[in-house]
């Protein structure tokens, strides 16, 4: 249990992938996840994955796309790799048996903001779920792969720049686990915002574990707000997909009124951060709506069942009501930086997925590449050294004394237990006012003097919760680090680009 060949922290789709091709390779696989093996931000995607895999389409149209979206901050190494290997990554879930829409045999394909071709491949509105149970299945038949549930990485195992593996808190007990290679696959950083399409495990616990081991980061400013999520009574809820306005839903404000039309060229379907802009500037003179009127009840059933689904819940009928939308925090295009490979600043360690910036997304991501540079960056799994591995787990035994390796003062068992319901509901607190002093300070539209409220309250925070050692104190610390690192990126790029708006 204690050695492993490969850790990889997270179970959506790109710590699930890496976890299946590592055991194509013969290693011992480790796969840790904090929650239940499919509680990922993977199963909430509806859209789809992009790839260029029409007769009429081309990757270098798509990497055109993923530019302009991107504001040309994209690494253009990265989008040529990315774009150049849709197909593969599409056959890659199509053999892990994702059931994609068809017809007559040939995959149907979708068009979503930002793209000038169809060029999604789906399933119905529930892509995202339908890849991971697919994934989770692969590694449930997979006798190399062990998968620990519940499981809270609490931190790397760092010594001289290299990584050797993690410290876990399960069942209220800190323990190490080495392992040749590390990756980290833990997703998003939704939840330190208010207002989020993204699941409770989206705490960017990535990027606090790998700013503690001394990794480099980019792009972290540009977090992705997306233009359209269900608010009712004042609160946000699931996503609706920019699918919907793809197969021609209208975005009208309180007059009714197209307010997209002549703000850009491609109108419903401009990129992400300029219609969450435009909807946040009209929810200023009121709201704004989604109207999908004009297609019949049945089309709107079957081609968007969980959506329909969901609104009728609400008592809304997608066929007769205007729907009510805002925009929330919806994807990290920045994060630790990482090679074509995958490869952090830090040895043995790796990043895949939301937490990891390969380069691809620039200063806003195009809608469906995130499942494909999941799938494309995972797909290659690094050469394990099995000789070097016995060297560096003794050296790193006997260099035990190391600060982040011992388990946090006064032990785990005693701490938990005596956590009082009043010190939970502080914690609850702590983490609620995080959230709200980053959607006001550093959300939509950003100025200098808000980030640097946000700035300074993400440092306080820090120092209340420097001895956190439960999961719940432990995950608000991650949240803590992530918001402070996003803040200092935003405070730095004095310009807009991209999903960054600053009018200072
Ligand atoms: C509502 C919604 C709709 C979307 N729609 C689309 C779409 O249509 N197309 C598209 O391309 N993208 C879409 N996205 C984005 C895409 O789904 C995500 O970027 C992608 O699924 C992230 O995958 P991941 O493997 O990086 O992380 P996740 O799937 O979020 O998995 C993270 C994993 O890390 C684990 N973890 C985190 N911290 C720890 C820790 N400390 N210890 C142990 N485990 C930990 C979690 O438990 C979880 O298992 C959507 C996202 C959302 C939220």
């Amino acid at each position: 249990m204690k050695n492993f060949d490969v850790i990889v922290v997270g179970s959506g789709i790109a710590g699930l992938n890496f976890a299946l091709k590592s055991a194509e390779k013969s290693y011992r696989v480790l796969v840790i996840t904090k929650s239940k093996i499919d509680d990922t931000g993977t199963r909430l995607a509806q859209g789809g994955i992009a790839a260029a895999i029409a007769d009429y389409d081309h990757y270098k149209q798509h990497f055109n796309d993923t530019l302009e979206a991107g504001a040309f901050h994209n690494d253009k190494k990265a989008v040529t790799y990315l774009v150049k290997h849709g197909k593969e990554a599409i056959e890659r879930l199509l053999e892990v048996g994702v059931k994609f829409n068809k017809k007559d045999g040939q995959l149907l394909l979708t068009r979503e903001g930002g793209h000038r071709q169809r060029r999604v491949a789906f399933v119905a509105d529930y892509t995202g779920l339908a890849i991971e149970e697919a994934l989770v299945a692969s590694v449930h038949k997979n006798k190399r792969i062990t998968v620990l549930e519940n499981t809270f990485v609490a931190e790397l195992l760092i010594k001289n720049k290299k990584c050797y593996g993690v410290q876990i808190l399960r069942d209220k007990k800190f323990e190490n686990i080495f392992a040749k290679v590390t990756a980290l696959a833990t997703g998003g950083v939704g939840q330190i915002f208010e207002h989020t399409t993204n699941p409770g495990i989206s705490t960017g616990d990535g990027l606090a574990l790998a700013f503690r081991a001394g990794c480099k980061f980019k792009d972290l400013e540009f977090i992705q707000f997306h233009p359209t999520v269900f608010k009712f009574r004042g609160q946000t809820s699931f996503l609706i997909s920019e699918a919907v306005r793809g197969e021609g839903a209208f975005l009208l404000n309180s007059k009714g009124k197209r307010f997209m039309v002549g703000k850009h060229p491609l109108a419903e379907l401009a990129p992400r951060d300029i219609v969450a802009r435009a909807i946040f500037e009209e929810e200023k003179n009121g709201s704004g709506f989604l109207d999908f009127r004009h297609k019949t009840t049945d089309y709107l059933q079957n081609r968007f069942p969980q959506i329909y689904k969901e609104l009728a819940k609400s008592g809304f009928k997608m066929k007769k009501d205007l729907i009510p939308i805002s925009p929330a925090a919806h994807y990290l295009c920045g994060g630790i930086k990482v090679d074509l490979k995958g490869k952090t600043s830090v040895k043995n360690l790796y990043a895949f997925g939301e937490t990891a910036c390969t380069g691809v997304h620039g200063a806003n991501r195009l809608a469906s590449n995130s499942l494909l540079e999941a799938i494309v960056f995972t797909n290659n799994v690094p050469k394990v050294n099995h000789s070097a591995f016995a060297n560096r787990h003794s050296e790193f035994i006997s260099e035990s004394n190391h600060e982040i390796l011992k388990p946090p003062q006064g032990g785990a068992q005693q701490v938990q237990d005596d956590a009082t319901t009043t010190q939970k509901h502080q914690l609850a607190a702590l983490r609620t006012n995080l959230q709200k002093t980053m959607w006001r300070n550093v959300g939509i539209v950003r100025n200098s003097t808000d980030l640097k409220k946000a700035l300074k309250f993400a440092q306080s925070l820090l120092k209340k919760i420097h001895n956190a050692q439960t999961k719940e104190s432990l995950e608000l610390r991650n949240m803590a680090h992530a918001a402070l690192l996003i803040t200092k990126a935003a405070l730095a790029r004095k310009k807009s680009l991209g999903c960054h708006f600053t009018t200072i």
